[in-house]
């Protein structure tokens, strides 16, 4: 499987709760390795832009106000497969539906305030890596 980098956003809810050190250790026991990580409150603008690609969806407000509510904690992830096995670690959207011994399902609390973010693709991940992190972040 080939090395591959990913976005993890430890969210609002998730920071609040403390549960960053959780999330590193299911990271490092998975084999991927944190190779950029900063603490910052989205302003709600920068929300929206994370997030542009679900601007029709009717969550959209409700879920920009809720990311730029607190500190996240915004991560690149790095390893093989690091965007499917991250995702894997992370669960269903919905901690209900999500797996048990999974991150959503331990510490997230609704379909919205799930915990965690993952990049879905190599498109998207290197999208997201580059708005949330400076070429020299990366070096
Ligand atoms: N979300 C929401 N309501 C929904 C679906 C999603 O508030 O019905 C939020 C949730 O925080 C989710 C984010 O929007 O993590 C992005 O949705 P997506 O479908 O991309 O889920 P993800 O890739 O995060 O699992
Ligand atoms: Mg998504």
């Amino acid at each position: 499987m080939a090395s591959e980098r990913t976005l993890a956003i430890i969210k609002p809810d998730a920071v609040a709760k403390g549960v960053f050190g959780e999330a590193v250790l299911a990271i490092e026991k998975a084999g991927l390795k944190v190779v950029a990580v900063k603490r910052i409150t989205l302003t709600r603008r920068q929300a929206e832009g994370f997030y542009a690609v679900h601007r029709e969806r009717p969550f959209y407000a409700d879920l920009t106000a809720f990311m730029s509510s607190g500190p996240s904690i915004v991560m690149v992830l790095e390893g093989d497969g690091a965007i499917g096995r991250w995702r894997e670690l992370l669960g269903a959207t919905d901690p209900a539906q999500a797996a048990p011994g999974t991150l959503r399902q331990r510490f997230g609390e609704n379909i919205q305030n799930n915990g965690f973010h993952g990049s879905d693709a190599p498109d998207t991940a290197a999208f997201e890596i580059g708005f949330m992190f400076s070429g020299l972040e990366l070096a």
